[in-house]
């Protein structure tokens, strides 16, 4: 890990630093970058746009590690008024959602009934749930929420994450639920005996992890989606696709709003399935540290919103 990942992700955990940023105008200027707005209706008017060019979306409120449980009723509240908005509206738009900002850290059954009620209306509404993979002290615990709830719900998500050593392990013991699996790279800062701390590193265990799902999907036991915006790698997969015999339908590719907008249009021109995550919400600070650490190059477009004009 680079030492700018790493001065990025420590500071993404200061609570003042988050203070400070939420307050500055040129930070809310930058983060535009990676968000449509904060506010929900933001989101939903930039999914209608891009559903217009063939495009899904993803949507997913900020927030995470909660310290009321109150607050994550109201996160659940919030996303069971967002599925019908989905819906009334006519937008291809799964939701993803943070098990801390279902309460995990206060209260596992809490979270896990939350779960419940958002996969409960997902169905109902004929939308998707994504569970989102949050820092490797998690990962267990998420798994199990899955696991639990994945043969009631069928239409839920899980996220994994190739950083991590275990996920081969955990991919494994996910394939008998005949899952639907986004795959990322993963975000957090985590010791090297958990995560590979080379990237190069990572990239093999994504490609290999990708592979493995598409071998499930060969014989319909998986819905892979692939999150990530490494084109070289979602060539390499496409190819391993069509030699396994997966048709382009049968898996997806995820990206992030305003990341590499140019070549979501093409895949999507080229007939992929290709769905764009829309963050929205004012708690945006430590999610948008990890936008900075995935690419440090991004902090020029801090300091550029810092000039006038
Ligand atoms: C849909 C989706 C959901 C995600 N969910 C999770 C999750 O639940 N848990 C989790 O840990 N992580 C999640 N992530 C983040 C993920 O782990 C990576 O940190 C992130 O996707 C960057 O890695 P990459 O795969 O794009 O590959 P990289 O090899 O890091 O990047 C490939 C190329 O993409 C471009 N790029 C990548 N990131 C940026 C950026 N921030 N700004 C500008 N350009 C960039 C650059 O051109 C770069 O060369 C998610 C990512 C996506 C797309």
């Amino acid at each position: 890990m680079t030492i700018g990942r790493k001065i990025l992700l420590a500071a993404a955990k200061s609570e003042f630093l988050a203070r400070q940023a939420s307050n500055r105008y040129f930070a809310r200027r930058a983060v535009k970058k990676f968000m449509p707005g904060e506010a929900p209706e933001d989101a939903l008017d930039a999914g209608a746009i891009l559903s217009r060019e063939g495009r899904g979306t993803v949507f997913t409120k900020l927030g995470e590690n909660l310290t009321r449980l109150e607050e994550a009723e109201a996160v659940r509240d919030h996303y069971l008024g967002m599925f019908d908005q989905i819906r009334e509206r006519g937008i291809p738009g799964h939701i993803s959602v943070k098990p801390t900002q279902l309460g995990l850290d206060l209260s596992r059954d809490a979270c896990a009934e939350h779960l419940r009620a958002l996969a409960g209306k997902a169905q109902s509404t004929g939308l998707l749930l994504w569970i989102d993979m949050e820092d490797s002290s998690y990962v267990d615990r998420t798994l199990q929420l899955y696991t639990e709830l994945k043969p009631e719900y069928p239409s839920t998500g899980i996220c994994i994450q190739a950083y991590l050593k275990r996920t081969p392990a955990d991919l494994e013991r996910l394939l008998p639920l005949k899952p639907i699996i986004r795959i990322v790279k993963g975000a957090y800062a985590e010791p090297p005996h958990i995560a590979f701390p080379a990237k190069r590193d990572t990239d093999f265990a994504f490609f290999d992890l990708s592979v493995r799902m598409l071998e499930a999907a060969a014989t319909g036991d998986c819905l892979p989606v692939f999150g990530t915006h490494d084109i070289p790698m979602l060539e390499r997969i496409a190819k391993r696709a069509s030699e396994i015999g997966v048709a382009d339908g049968k898996y997806e590719i995820h990206m992030l709003y305003g990341i590499r907008d140019a070549d979501q249009r093409r895949l999507r021109t080229e007939g992929r399935v290709v769905r764009t995550l829309i963050s929205y919400g004012s708690s945006w600070y430590k999610w948008y540290m990890r936008r900075l650490a995935e690419r440090p190059a991004n902090v020029w477009f801090v300091v550029r919103s810092m000039l006038p004009g």
